[in-house]
């Protein structure tokens, strides 16, 4: 993260409200076509350069390719919005490229928060929901986090949630985990997102839950699987046999009709395929999810413990589950080069790990301090927004395809001696 020209901590005192937006540059492929692919690669670095000088104590908090992302703080939303329809103007006239005039067309996704009443995971969700609906919009678009009718009324979702299921108004995104010594992506997993009609994006932390108490989570999971299949043998068709993950509800593994029915789906198919659970649902009902997962595991599902450390761990269990992979928790890793503690919980997590032969994925990584410091310790792969943030199917083939060396049994240089705008994706 870098400061702007003046300082935030002046703008703190008066500023009770969070802002964050997220600039996209929507023409960057066509830009890209004109500059080359190496001057193209720090426009993020120009439009957020342009964005420092113009708004005070602004912080970008990264900068990648096509996206940059800002932080700021406001005494209300209404001063915000008018920064950021600023911004906008400016970038309404051609900017200067080495030399010659370009036209960046941009779009702004911004979500504004209470300071003291909100965390950063909920404002970066919102801010790419925004985003996302800005994209479909052709306009900036603003969420405000503390108003009622952002959060969602639980009730309505649940009835909504089977016809939304069955109107194909659920959607995939993948998101990459890269192999850290062999610099290649080791595979990807799928996070379901349901575009409302309404309401606009909802990501999966406003709905699991409800479609848990829904009794829908078996019809929701069974969809995914499907999809994720298609999606496999669609990659395998393009040379690019990716392991795909998806999540699985802890009350699965103990819904033996729902186990039956993923298995009879999984034996009919030779796509790669792997379930990411977390310990806690395992430790609710430890003989049957263990017997379960046993049943994955032999028709060649493989296993990834999700979220580890983010519940009540147990060293117990861990052993008795046949899972290839544990994955550390994101609240360990974002903190990780600021913290005392969690480079300590990373570092044994990832002792333990290999000593029970599983590999570690650390997720969560936003930054090239973190991904260092991982790979001093021996993490075996990464996953988060510094590599890529989650993509639709068409977006991440694009990825998989554009950093086809990094496909299993490619050859081709290292990702890691690339600058660190490549590894940013929008
Ligand atoms: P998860 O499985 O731990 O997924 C990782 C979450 O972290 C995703 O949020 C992802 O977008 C986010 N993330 C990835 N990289 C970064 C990063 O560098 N920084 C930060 N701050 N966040 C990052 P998402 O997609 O909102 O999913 C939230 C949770 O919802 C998932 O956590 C998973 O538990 C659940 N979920 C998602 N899809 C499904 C599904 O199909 N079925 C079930 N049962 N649960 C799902
Ligand atoms: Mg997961
Ligand atoms: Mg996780």
């Amino acid at each position: 993260m870098w400061n702007g020209a003046r300082d935030a901590a002046s703008s703190q005192d008066v500023a009770a409200w969070r802002i964050l937006v997220l600039c996209e540059i929507s023409n960057f492929a066509t830009l890209r076509r004109h500059l080359g692919r190496p001057r193209a690669d720090s426009l993020g670095v120009d439009v957020a350069d342009r964005i420092l000088s113009l708004c005070e104590g602004t912080r970008i908090v990264s900068a990648g390719r096509a996206l940059v992302e800002i932080a700021f703080e406001r005494e209300n939303p209404l001063v915000a919005a008018a920064e950021v329809d600023r911004l906008r103007k400016t970038f309404l006239r051609p900017v200067d490229i080495d030399g010659e005039p370009y036209q960046l067309q941009l779009h702004f996704g911004v979500a504004v928060a209470p300071a003291g009443d909100c965390d950063d995971v909920r404002l970066t969700e919102a801010a790419e929901s925004a985003l996302d609906q800005a994209r479909g919009q052709g306009r900036v678009v603003m969420l405000d986090l503390s108003r009622a009718d952002l959060a969602f009324d639980k009730l309505t979702l649940m009835r909504e949630l089977p016809r939304a299921i069955a109107e194909g108004e659920m959607f995939l995104q993948y998101q990459p985990k890269v192999h850290v010594r062999r610099q290649q992506i080791a595979s990807a997993e799928a996070l379901v997102r349901w575009q409302h009609p309404v309401r606009g994006l909802i990501l999966p932390g406003d709905f699991i839950a409800v479609a848990e108490e829904a009794g829908e989570i078996a019809a929701l999971t069974l969809w995914t699987l499907r999809k994720v299949i298609v999606d496999q043998r669609v990659l395998a068709g393009e040379g690019r046999d990716l392991r795909l993950f998806i999540n699985i509800s802890g009350l699965l593994l103990a819904d033996a009709s729902f186990v039956a029915e993923a298995c009879a789906i999984v034996r009919a198919t030779d796509a790669k395929l792997g379930f990411e659970i977390t310990e806690t649902a395992v430790i609710r009902d430890p003989d049957s999810a263990i017997r379960h997962l046993q049943s994955f595991a032999d028709i060649g599902v493989e296993l990834a413990i999700d979220d580890y450390g983010a519940g009540l761990s147990s060293l117990a269990y861990l052993k008795q589950l046949p899972a290839k992979e544990l994955k550390i928790d994101k609240m360990f890793v974002l903190q990780l080069t600021s913290s005392n503690r969690d480079p300590l919980i990373v570092r044994s997590t990832i002792d333990l790990a290999h000593a029970l032969e599983m590999e570690v994925t650390a997720e969560g990584v936003e930054t090239p301090s973190a991904l260092a410091l991982l790979s001093v310790m021996g993490c075996d792969m990464v996953q988060g927004f510094l590599i890529s943030r989650p993509l639709g199917f068409d977006a991440f083939r694009k990825f998989v395809a554009e950093d086809g060396h990094l496909a299993p049994g490619g050859t081709g240089h290292s990702p890691f001696a690339r600058p660190e705008s490549i590894w940013k994706r929008a």
